[in-house]
C-alpha cells in the first residue's frame, strides 16, 4: 500500500504542494488531475523519493521509500530523458539491469512488450530515429519491464492517439489484475472518468477535489472540469 499523509512541498517561498493526504491499495488505479504547474511532477519526485517533502510523509508498505524498493517500482516521468544514442534493446537492457533483471528476463519480456505494441521490428532502432510516439511506447515498457508492484506514470497518455491510448489502458489495466498499484496524471478528464478508482484535482499544489469518480462528478463544473458531453 502507498500513504501519502499530509505531505507538503515548498520551493523557496513557493509552495508547489499543500496538505496532500491519499492512499492506494494493490490493484487500484488512482489519478491525479491539473493543469500545467499544479503540482503534479513534484508529488511523484516525492512518491519516488527524488524529492523530500517539506512536511508530512509518504509510506510504502509502511516503510519510507528506500533503495531496495526501486526494483519493484516503475516510472514515467515527464521529463523525458530517453537515452537517445542508444537502440531500443540497448536502452530497455540498460533499465532492466538498473532493476537488478538478467539479460535474459529483459530480453523476454522486450520482445513480448514489442509484440504487444506491434514494434517487433524495432529492436535494433535507435531510439532517436523513432517517432514520439513510439519513444513513448519505448519508454512505457521501460517503466513496466520489471512487473512493478507501484507504477507511477506522470502524463502516460500526452501525445498519444485514440488507439495507443487504448492500448496504453489495456496494459495499465492487466498490471491493474496483477495487483500493481498505479497512480497516473492528466490534465484530461476523458483519460480518467472511465479509469481510475479514485481522483485528486490539483489546482496550484491544493487538493480541491478528492474521491470516487462518482461522488466528485457533481462537482466538476464548479471547478471548470468539462466531461465529453457536457
Ligand atoms: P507540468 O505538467 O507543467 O509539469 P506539474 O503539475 O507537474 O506541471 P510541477 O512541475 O510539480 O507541476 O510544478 C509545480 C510548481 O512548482 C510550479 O509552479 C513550478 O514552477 C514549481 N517548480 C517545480 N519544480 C521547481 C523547482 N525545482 N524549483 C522551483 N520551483 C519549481
Amino acid at each position: 500500500m502507498l500513504e501519502v499523509s499530509h505531505v507538503k512541498k515548498n520551493y523557496g517561498s513557493l509552495t508547489a504542494v499543500n496538505d496532500l493526504s491519499f492512499s492506494i491499495q494493490p490493484g487500484e488505479i488512482f489519478g491525479l488531475l491539473g493543469t500545467n504547474g499544479a503540482g503534479k511532477t513534484t508529488i511523484f519526485k516525492m512518491i519516488l523519493g527524488l524529492l523530500e517533502p517539506t512536511a508530512g510523509q509518504i509510506l510504502f508498505n509502511g516503510k519510507k521509500i528506500s533503495y531496495e524498493d526501486v526494483d519493484h517500482i516503475g516510472y514515467m516521468i515527464e521529463e523525458r530523458s530517453l537515452l537517445v544514442k542508444l537502440s531500443v534493446m540497448e536502452l530497455v537492457l540498460h533499465y532492466g539491469a538498473l532493476k537488478g533483471l538478467d539479460k535474459e528476463t529483459i530480453l523476454e519480456r522486450l520482445n513480448y512488450w514489442l509484440k504487444r505494441f506491434n514494434m517487433e521490428s524495432y529492436l535494433d532502432k535507435k531510439i532517436k530515429e523513432l517517432s514520439k510516439g513510439n519513444q513513448q511506447k519505448i519508454q512505457f515498457i521501460t517503466s513496466i519491464i520489471n512487473n512493478p508492484k507501484l507504477l507511477v506514470l506522470d502524463e502516460p497518455f500526452s501525445g498519444l492517439d485514440p488507439i495507443n491510448t487504448q492500448k496504453f489502458v489495456e496494459v495499465i489495466r492487466d498490471f491493474q489484475k496483477q495487483g500493481t498499484m498505479i497512480i497516473f496524471s492528466t490534465h484530461q478528464i476523458d483519460h480518467v472518468e472511465s479509469f481510475c478508482e479514485q481522483l485528486i484535482v490539483l489546482e496550484k499544489g491544493i487538493p480541491v477535489l478528492q474521491g470516487k469518480i462518482s461522488d466528485i462528478k457533481k462537482d466538476f463544473k464548479r471547478h471548470n472540469i468539462r466531461l465529453i458531453g457536457d
